[in-house]
This record gives C-alpha cells, sequence and structure tokens, in this order.
C-alpha cells in the first residue's frame, strides 16, 4: 500500500510533466460504469459518471500537491478552481505516457480505470489493480470533511503537539500505540510500514499502552516517524507489492528496512514476533522492544 513518502514520490514526479496541461476528453474503464451501474463507487466517488466526465473535461492542472496519503490535483475551468482528490488505495498509480501502450507493465496496463486526454495529444492515466484507490472532484477541500480532520502535515510546525495532545486523550489511553500513530488523526501519512520501523527504532513494543509511554519517549517515536518518513522521501519510497512510481520505477527504501517483514531482528537476530493490531500484521522484536 502506497504510503506517505510514496504518494509523495508521485506527486513530484507528476507535477513537472502535468502541471499547464489541459484535460481535453475523460475516459472511464466499463468496471467502474458496472459497478456505478450497481449503485456502487468503485473508483470514482460522490458524483455520477457523467457529472465527473462533463466536469473534469476542459479543465487545467494548475498544481499538485499531497496532503497526507492524498494527491491534491489543483484545477481551473473558466476562472474556477476545482480539487481532483486521489487516495491510491493498494495499488493505485498514475501514469503520463504519449499512448496506453507505454504503460508497460501488464498487471497495470491491464487495469486502466481513468484515462485523462490532454489538449496536446498526452494521456494522465489512472491504474488500479485491486480498485481500492478513490478519485473525488471537489469545489474545495470542506466538501469533503474527511480531508478537514486529518492530523496536520507530519513535517508541520505544530503535528508534534498535536500528537501529543490527541494521544494524552483517555479514548485513546488504553490502545497499543502503534494503533494510536497510525491513526490519521493522530499523525498524518504514518502507514504500517513506517510505524513498524519507527517502533523498532525507538525500542518500543508495537502492543504497548499508549498511556504507558511517556512523554519523552513519545516526543521521542515522533520524530522517529518524521525522520524515517523523510528518509523513506529521499530513497523514492519502499518498493513492496504493487507501489510504483509514473515511470513505473521502483523505490530502494525497502532494502532499508530493519524490521517490517523481516523474519529475524535486524540489530539482535532474533526471532522476529508478530501480532494483529488494528488490524494490521505488526512484526516487532521481543528482545530489542519493550
Ligand atoms: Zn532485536
Amino acid at each position: 500500500m502506497p504510503e506517505l513518502p510514496e504518494v509523495e514520490g508521485v506527486v513530484r514526479e507528476l507535477s513537472p510533466v502535468s502541471i499547464g496541461r489541459t484535460i481535453s476528453e475523460v475516459q472511464v474503464s466499463d468496471v467502474i460504469r458496472r459497478s456505478k451501474g450497481l449503485g456502487k463507487e468503485a473508483i470514482v466517488k460522490g458524483k455520477t459518471l457523467e457529472e465527473f466526465i462533463d466536469e473534469l473535461a476542459t479543465m487545467k492542472i494548475v498544481d499538485i500537491t499531497r496532503r497526507s496519503k492524498y494527491i491534491y490535483f489543483h484545477l481551473e475551468k473558466e476562472g474556477q478552481l476545482y480539487l481532483l482528490v486521489s487516495h491510491l488505495g493498494m495499488s493505485g498509480a498514475w501514469f503520463v505516457v504519449d499512448e496506453l501502450e507505454d504503460v508497460v507493465e501488464q498487471k497495470f496496463r491491464k487495469h486502466i480505470h481513468v484515462v485523462l486526454k490532454m489538449e496536446d495529444g498526452g494521456l494522465l492515466i489512472y491504474s488500479d489493480i485491486r480498485r481500492f484507490g478513490e478519485l473525488r472532484l471537489l469545489q474545495r477541500e470542506e466538501d469533503y470533511l474527511p480531508l478537514l480532520r486529518m492530523a496536520p502535515e507530519p513535517f508541520d510546525t505544530d503535528a508534534e503537539e498535536h500528537f501529543i495532545d490527541m494521544a494524552a486523550l483517555p479514548k485513546y489511553g488504553r490502545k497499543p500505540i502503534k494503533e494510536v500513530i497510525m491513526d490519521g488523526h493522530v499523525i498524518s501519512g504514518c502507514g504500517n510500514i513506517y510505524a513498524t520501523e519507527a517502533l523498532f527504532r525507538r525500542k518500543i513494543h508495537p502492543g504497548r499502552a499508549t498511556e504507558r509511554v511517556s512523554e519523552k519517549r513519545k516526543r521521542e517515536l515522533f520524530r522517529e516517524i518524521v525522520d524515517v518518513l523523510q528518509e523513506s522521501i529521499v530513497a523514492g519510497g519502499s518498493s513492496i507489492s504493487d507501489y510504483r512510481n509514473i515511470n513505473g520505477e521502483a523505490g530502494t527504501m525497502q532494502t532499508r528496512l530493519k524490521m517490517y517483514g523481516k523474519k529475524l531482528c535486524g540489530k539482535c537476530g532474533t526471532d522476529t514476533k508478530s501480532m494483529k493490531i488494528a488490524g494490521r500484521t505488526s512484526v516487532y522484536c521481543p528482545q530489542c522492544q519493550r
């Protein structure tokens, strides 16, 4: 599943090749059409397909930014600004190409769901193997409230205090620390991979109750999360399962991971253990993490 560093990588690569271009035509897959026909909302959320297609056509991409694990395409049409908000889900990927055949990997080409044809002839393509991704066309952030309820960006100056304040709330006290740091209302963009690594680096057991982690250790943990996210952005993200950047390339952060997906502890060599926390497999070292 793409996490914050992978999404940041997508934004950095999409921006120079997409900003300033105008959409001329929008195509969606039969899978999306069938899903809408059945009253479901595969990928395209919150609008009818007709609205989505008609409104998006002729919009100009004026900026692309990231907010937590969302990509924000800032669009403009007749002086009005819009937002196309993209969440990659488990396996969403964007490709900027001249033709469909340029999406080289078969598994991505087989699952193309949205094609934005550009005025200049190029294509901006959204592929999603497992279809857990989301596309929402909004006028502004306020039109989709979950976007407003997210914690500050982890790199913002107020993010650490936000974390400390939130983690002190009674409702989080008895929850495992790993569940709390992965809660998007508490910290933005800390998913399973980076939560696992940061807890390992700070020697904190993922199942430890949040109220039993001292404020000092919480602050150290928060800074470790920021560090590991930044390290991964520099490394181009982790290539685990179906993440690809827009050129179909993979990042290298996975080679630096010491705990996520490991059978042996990267530090002491002990067999790792795993437990389910909030439905996610949580790997840890029973020797190093307390
Ligand atoms: Zn160990």
